[in-house]
């Protein structure tokens, strides 16, 4: 269900590729030029041509002097290409992406891969280890770039990654999943306004890709805003390692390399995705026991039941209905819900509007 390739274009998707096709950034870097390639070099560390590495990279320094350290992969290839860069883990408890970084690392061949691979499996290390969204502050990363050097805890991290990493990519994949027993069906996002961007995010390929510049201080829209043309792909719910959205995850890495021409292999045929300029949020009505027999990937029309929420004292109960039609791009797994909560993340075509911005990305 949720791998199904998409019928037809949105005339802004179609407008995207025609714009993105004169803007492949492939045998440029930002940091690097095809007369001098030679060896790479992060904090102190040297990478050579043709060899890979794991290093760190320091951010800020704790009591124990490396807590805060974000483990670094870098793939510096035999040939001159662009820089990508992969991030993970920002929200510490999405870990679908660490396994999708692991796996790329591990199967790329630096003797048959131009350019280089800068990748941040687990950015947000305290929340990995705690299985925590936040950082030790309560602050959310994902919300904290560009950064600030001398601000809160996330700040700083952010402005370390932001200044000693992003800025050297020519494009950035960052890696997520659904939050607060959410799913989500495996999509990309991006800006459709940059051009850079769309291309890549066609050719990632997994069906879905929502416009949008994403919450301010993002990942994703501040490298977008400097310049970087950035995904997001989100799979999977958080604390879990899901292997087809894992699966997906890492042939979608794969195919913008190849778009890219980092890998040898030819680029993906860039099959028509399904795009969606707007989202929304239906929430529970009702505190109780929510239950659905619905999947993500699922259409919906107006009106239709999408679930119930029963209230276990009283045996009440309360239909979920959907206004509009739309796509079931996102949901919450069945658990106990109080009124209000986000229970099902509907993609809608054809409704004009300002995209919703509650995307817990
Ligand atoms: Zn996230």
């Amino acid at each position: 269900m949720t791998g199904q390739r998409f019928g037809a274009w949105t005339r802004r998707g179609i407008l995207g590729l025609a714009i993105a096709t004169s803007l492949t950034v492939a045998g440029t870097s930002r940091g690097d030029d095809t007369a001098t390639w030679g060896p790479a070099h992060f904090d102190g560390h040297e990478v050579g041509v043709g060899t890979k590495a794991r290093l760190s990279f320091a951010t800020e320094r704790s009591f124990t002097q490396d807590s805060l350290d974000v483990p670094l992969l870098v793939v510096r290839g035999d040939a001159p290409g662009p820089t990508l860069c992969l991030t993970a883990a920002l929200h510490g408890d999405e870990v679908n992406g660490v396994e999708i970084v692991r796996s790329v690392y591990d199967a790329l061949d630096p003797e048959k891969t131009s350019g280089t691979v800068l990748a941040l499996p687990i950015v947000n290390l305290w929340g990995f280890r705690n299985g925590s969204r936040y950082l030790a502050d309560r602050r959310d990363l994902n919300r904290a770039f560009p950064g600030n050097a001398e601000g809160s805890t996330g700040a700083r991290i952010a402005q370390r990654v932001f200044q000693g990493l992003v800025r050297r990519c020519d494009a950035l994949i960052d890696l997520h999943t659904g939050s607060n027993q959410r799913a989500n069906v495996p999509q990309v996002r991006t800006d459709l306004g940059h051009g850079g961007a769309t291309e890549l995010a066609l050719h990632f390929g997994v069906g879905i890709v929502i416009d949008g510049r994403g919450p301010k201080g993002s990942l994703r829209r501040e490298a977008m805003d400097a310049g970087i043309p950035a995904l997001l792909y989100e799979a999977g719910e958080s604390l879990r390692f899901q292997r087809d959205e894992v699966a997906r995850g890492v042939e979608g890495v794969r195919n913008v390399m190849e778009q890219l021409e980092m890998l040898p292999e030819a680029p993906p045929p860039g099959d028509p995705q399904r795009v969606f300029h707007h989202t929304r949020w239906v929430r529970a009505t009702w505190g109780g026991i929510f239950v659905t027999e619905r999947q993500l990937g699922e259409r919906v029309a107006a009106g239709e039941s999408l679930g119930r929420v029963t209230d276990p004292i009283s045996g009440d109960q309360v239909e979920i209905r959907s206004k509009d039609a739309g796509t079931l791009i996102g949901m919450a797994v069945p658990q106990v819900v109080l009124p209000g909560f986000a229970l099902f993340h509907l993609a809608r075509q054809d409704i004009d509007g300002p995209v919703e911005a509650s995307e817990a990305e």
